[in-house]
């Protein structure tokens, strides 16, 4: 299908394997510029709770077949397969009033946010399709009865409710740690752009990369979808925060206790630091990201700056600068390439923004921009949705109301003047709790004070100051190794965080059981687990061969005197500890000289290596290495060193293999703990 022609289209929903338009014609959807009609948009007849159902029972029993490697090589090829496309979304992008560098950040921004997730997952995740959750927990004396806490993916969908300002990134960012996870999503972007998600899910779909259910898309209404949702189902929700409101009190989403996130309006704060005096790096920086914030977008941005607090000696001339700095956005059609700012999504969304600025105003007066008379350098002044930066000051802001508590979703910033530090920690909580804040400072106590005082209240808190400023990500872009969510006002809810927003589509389960037992259902092998010793050395295994719980017990080996004198002199590591007796006797945990741990840990290494050519390749390095008991000169080590866990890479030749190490003395008693980490190949040769 040719989604390109200029002639405005019915957009259809993907559900149940198919596209289907909705019975009804359906709502325009016009260009943010033009007025002139993109799209009709209808969701009518569509059967949403077989599109719930064909989720869960085609989707997700798909997606977790494969393990955590090979989704993530999916969302790799996925990203790929879109970046080739990507002009394609840029053009359509325009309509919805976008700039290039708009785009940019919805396009290509939520395309590396799946390739982010790909290689993340691909490096920091286990190529298992469980995931374990910290360490096991004893419960026994004996050993006999311990825990683990494993993650496994929810067995329902995962319903996406998106705002209208990012129509890429929105559906992106929420379906990278989904998939990865291996759950199926529904996804339900905000109408009034929802062309341009629409045709990126049919580009997805084209590719066959995604197994069949694992998405599905509503253009439209959701109609009675949400009466449908079950307790292994999900629902996000990006948007106003009366609309989350509504939908977090859903009859079907409390009764079912149905996870549910929300990302709403957020009234964020950037601060001036009080040694941010004009003529320093900090305060020009500051005008910059001011000025950036509200017209990235056009101040339609969950995380933009909405609230300026700036040291009162300071604000006249912040105000003076930012005065200049959004006098010469150029504000028109973002198709003219000389555009900087493009109009804002609707026109029912600009009469939004000028409602709040008639609000705002009750507390602060206008020193820049003309809410009512746009002036614009090319587009359709009266059809399109058209509105310079406005900036409001507030002298009173400790008493004032509507500038903590009104969101204009626009390129409107209000600036507040504060006297203290502790003063303006106060007037950014006044927000009641944001997506995002920054401080601008080089003054290491006024950060830290600020910062503390403002991260319970915040999702991320960001530090500008002329050592990050050319490598600074900036105060408005959320990035997908961080937490994107906020307390209170923002919503509550918390999204992306590397592998942390993984797991907000798993279900955590504390498993309690026999060693053995857990050990067989997590796949990782734990002390007390059976363990096979004797035969072949495990190193001579391949990945094909080796076993969870195979095992070498060594020969032992007994460290003497001339053992560490000749390792300090070796290493030059001549502490006292392993010296002089004398003083090694005064020192609280030893009795004598003691061997070098890392001594210790060479001498295990020299017990269990085997050293011909064989399937193990490297050692890449020790993790969790504790030195438990001092070994002094006469003491004799043995070491029993367990496969702990099997890691086959994906499209490799190779896996990861753990392997447990435990060094003992002659009394039994552990010196060393520590897990091996080697790579090993996936046959013999
Ligand atoms: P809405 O809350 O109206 O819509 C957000 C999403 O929810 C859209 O996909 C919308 O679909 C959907 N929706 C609306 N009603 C229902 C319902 N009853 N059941 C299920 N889904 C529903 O916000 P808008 O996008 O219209 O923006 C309005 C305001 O929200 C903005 O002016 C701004 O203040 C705020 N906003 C905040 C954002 C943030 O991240 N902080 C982001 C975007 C907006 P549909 O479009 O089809 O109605």
């Amino acid at each position: 299908m040719n989604v390109m022609s200029n002639r405005p289209r019915r957009l259809e929903s993907y559900v149940s394997g198919q596209w289907v338009a909705g019975a009804k014609d359906g709502v325009p959807l016009l260009d943010a510029s033009t007025g002139a009609p993109v799209a009709f948009i209808d969701s009518t007849g569509v059967n949403f709770k077989a599109a719930l159902v064909y989720g869960r029972e085609k989707g997700g029993p798909a997606l977790r077949r494969l393990s955590f490697h090979e989704r993530a090589a999916m969302l790799k090829a996925l990203g790929q397969a879109l970046m080739e496309r990507k002009e394609e979304f840029y053009t359509l992008s325009t309509a919805t009033g976008a700039t290039r560098a708009d785009s940019w950040v919805d396009i290509e921004g939520g395309i590396g946010t799946l390739l982010s997730y790909a290689s993340k997952g691909r490096r920091e995740l286990p190529n298992t399709r469980v995931l374990l959750d910290g360490d096991v927990e004893l419960l026994s004396k004996d050993g006999t009865f311990s825990a683990q806490h494993i993650l496994s993916p929810l067995q329902g969908v995962a319903v996406h409710i998106n705002a209208f300002n990012f129509p890429c990134w929105g559906m992106l960012e929420k379906l990278a740690p989904t998939l990865l996870a291996g759950v199926p999503a529904i996804v339900k972007p905000a109408s009034q752009t929802a062309y341009l998600t629409e045709l990126m899910v049919r580009r997805v779909v084209e590719t066959g990369i995604l197994p069949e259910g694992a998405l599905q898309l509503v253009c439209g209404s959701v109609g009675d979808l949400l009466d449908h949702v079950e307790g292994q189902d999900a629902v996000t929700f990006t948007g106003s925060a009366t609309t989350g409101r509504r939908l977090k009190t859903h009859k079907a989403i409390v009764e079912n206790s149905v996870r549910f996130t929300m990302e709403a309006d957020s009234l964020n704060a950037a601060v001036l630091g009080l040694d941010a005096a004009p003529g320093t790096e900090e305060f020009d920086l500051f005008v910059k990201e001011v000025a950036r914030e509200m017209t990235a977008k056009g101040g339609q941005k969950c995380t933009a700056i909405r609230r300026v607090i700036a040291p009162r000696a300071f604000s006249e001339a912040l105000i003076e600068n930012l005065r200049a700095r959004l006098g010469k956005t150029a504000l028109g059609n973002p198709t003219d390439e000389a555009v900087r700012m493009g109009p804002l999504a609707s026109l029912d969304q600009r009469e939004e923004v000028r409602a709040r600025i008639r609000d705002l105003s009750a507390d602060a007066e206008i020193v820049a921009g003309d809410p009512d008379n746009p002036s614009v350098t090319s587009g359709d002044a009266v059809a399109g949705a058209f509105l310079n930066p406005v900036l409001l000051y507030c002298d009173k802001p400790g008493s004032a109301r509507a500038i903590h508590d009104v969101e204009a979703f626009g390129p409107v910033s209000t600036v507040m003047p504060y006297d203290t530090a502790e003063e303006a920690v106060d007037l950014a909580l006044r927000g009641k709790g944001s997506l995002v804040a920054s401080v601008f400072t080089n003054d290491p106590a006024f950060a830290e004070e600020v910062v503390l005082g403002l991260a319970p209240f915040h999702g991320r808190v960001m530090i500008g100051n002329r050592v990050s400023a050319k490598s600074s990500t900036g105060h408005g872009s959320p990035l997908p190794g961080l937490v994107h969510g906020g307390p209170g006002r923002a919503g509550g809810g918390e999204e992306l965080g590397g592998m942390r927003g993984v797991k907000h589509y798993m279900q955590r389960t504390a498993i309690q059981g026999a060693p053995t037992l857990l050990s067989a259902v997590t796949g990782r092998w734990m002390p007390g687990a059976e363990a096979r010793a004797g035969g072949e050395h495990p190193f001579r295994k391949s990945l094909a061969e080796l076993k969870i719980g195979d095992q070498l017990i060594t020969a032992t080996r007994t460290v003497t005197l001339d053992d560490i004198e000749h390792f300090a002199n070796f290493t030059g590591d001549t502490f006292y500890a392993h010296m002089d007796d004398e003083a090694a006797k005064a020192n609280p945990f030893f009795d004598g000289r003691v061997a070098h741990g890392y001594l210790i840990v060479s001498f295990a290494a020299g017990l269990f290596v085997d050293p011909a050519p064989g399937p193990v390749l490297a050692n890449y390095g020790v993790d969790n290495l504790r030195f438990l008991t001092p070994v002094n000169p006469g003491d004799t080590l043995q070491v029993q060193l367990t496969c702990k866990e099997i890691n086959p890479r994906a499209n490799a030749e190779h896996g990861e293999v753990r392997w447990d190490c435990n060094v003992t003395n002659q009394t039994g008693a552990t010196v060393a703990q520590y897990d091996v980490l080697t790579m090993v190949a996936k046959t013999r040769e």
